[in-house]
C-alpha cells in the first residue's frame, strides 16, 4: 500500500475572464515513512496541490490515491469519513477550536467519528509524547505558538492517518519553536514511520525533510534528496539551481 500517489493532476481556476493553470500534470509518489518538502515561489501551486491531496478540492483531470484508494471515486460522505481518518492536516495558523482545551482539540477527530474521546488513554499518551501533558487543560489562547502547533500536530496524528499534510507549519513561529516543530516532524517519520508532505518556502525548514520537490508555475520541476538539517545553505543553492534550470528556454 502506498500512502500517496498523485497521477497527472491538473487544476485550473477561473477568475472572471482569466483562467489560472494552478496545477499542470503533476505526478508524485510518497512512500511510507517518507518526509517530503514541497518548495516553490508564492503562486506556484503548492497549496493547490496540498488541497487536492487532502480531498478539499478535486482535480480537473488526473487522480489522487491515498493508501491505494482513489479520492475521486468516493461519494461526498465517503470522502468526509476517509479524510477524517486517513488525512491529518496541519496549517500555518494552527486552526484550533478556541473554546476547547488542548486535550479536547486533540480528541475532536475521534469524537466526530463517534468514538470515545480518550479511548485507551490514546489522547493522553499522544499529549505526553508531544510534551503537552502540563498544558492539557489549557485553551489555545494561553498556549505559545509552538505549543498550539504541537496540539495541532497531535490532532492530526490521533486517527493514525495514512498521510500528514502540513502547509507552512512554521510560518507563524519564532525560530526556536520552528526548530522544535521541524525536529518533531522529522522524528515522527524517522521513529514512528509517519508519512509527511510539508509545504514550505524556507530552505532551513525543508532541510529537515528527506526529499524536496520543487514547483514552478503549477508544474513539479524537480525532486532531490535533502541531505540532512546541516545543509540548509546547500539546499537553498540546490533549490535555486532547479528554478534556474527550469527557466532556460528549450529550443
Ligand atoms: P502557493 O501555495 O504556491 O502560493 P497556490 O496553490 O495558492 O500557490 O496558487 C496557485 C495559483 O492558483 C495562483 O495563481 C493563485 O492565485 C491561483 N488560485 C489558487 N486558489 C484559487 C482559487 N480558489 N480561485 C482562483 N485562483 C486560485
Ligand atoms: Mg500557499
Amino acid at each position: 500500500m502506498t500512502p500517496l500517489v498523485v497521477e497527472n493532476a491538473s487544476k485550473t481556476f477561473r477568475q472572471g475572464s482569466r483562467s489560472v493553470a494552478a496545477l499542470q500534470a503533476v505526478s508524485l509518489r510518497v512512500g511510507k515513512g517518507q518526509f517530503l518538502a514541497i518548495m516553490g515561489a508564492s503562486g506556484s501551486g503548492k497549496s493547490t496541490l496540498l488541497h487536492l491531496i487532502a480531498g478539499l478540492t478535486s482535480p480537473d483531470s488526473g487522480r489522487i490515491l491515498i493508501n491505494d484508494q482513489d479520492l475521486n471515486r468516493m461519494s461526498d460522505r465517503q470522502l468526509t469519513l476517509f479524510r477524517r481518518r486517513q488525512i491529518g492536516l496541519v496549517f500555518q495558523a494552527f486552526n484550533l477550536i478556541p473554546t476547547l482545551s488542548a486535550r479536547e482539540n486533540v480528541a475532536l477527530p475521534l469524537m466526530l467519528d463517534g468514538k470515545d474521546g480518550n479511548a485507551n488513554g490514546r489522547v493522553d499518551q499522544l499529549l505526553e509524547t508531544l510534551e503537552l501533558t502540563a498544558r492539557r487543560e489549557h485553551r489555545p489562547d494561553v498556549l505559545s505558538g509552538g505549543e498550539q502547533q504541537r496540539v495541532a500536530i497531535a490532532r492530526a496524528l490521533i486517527t493514525d492517518p495514512a498521510v500528514i499534510l502540513a502547509d507552512e507549519p512554521t510560518g507563524n513561529l519564532d525560530s526556536v519553536s520552528s526548530k522544535s516543530i521541524c525536529e518533531l516532524l522529522r522524528d515522527l517519520c524517522a521513529v514512528q514511520g509517519r508519512t509527511i508532505v510539508m509545504v514550505t518556502h524556507e530552505p532551513s525548514v525543508a532541510a529537515y525533510a528527506q526529499e524536496v520537490a520543487v514547483m514552478k508555475d503549477g508544474r513539479l520541476i524537480d525532486r532531490f534528496a535533502s541531505g540532512g538539517a546541516a545543509t540548509a545553505a546547500e539546499l537553498a543553492t540546490r533549490y535555486q539551481e532547479s528554478l534556474r534550470a527550469a527557466s532556460i528556454p528549450v529550443t
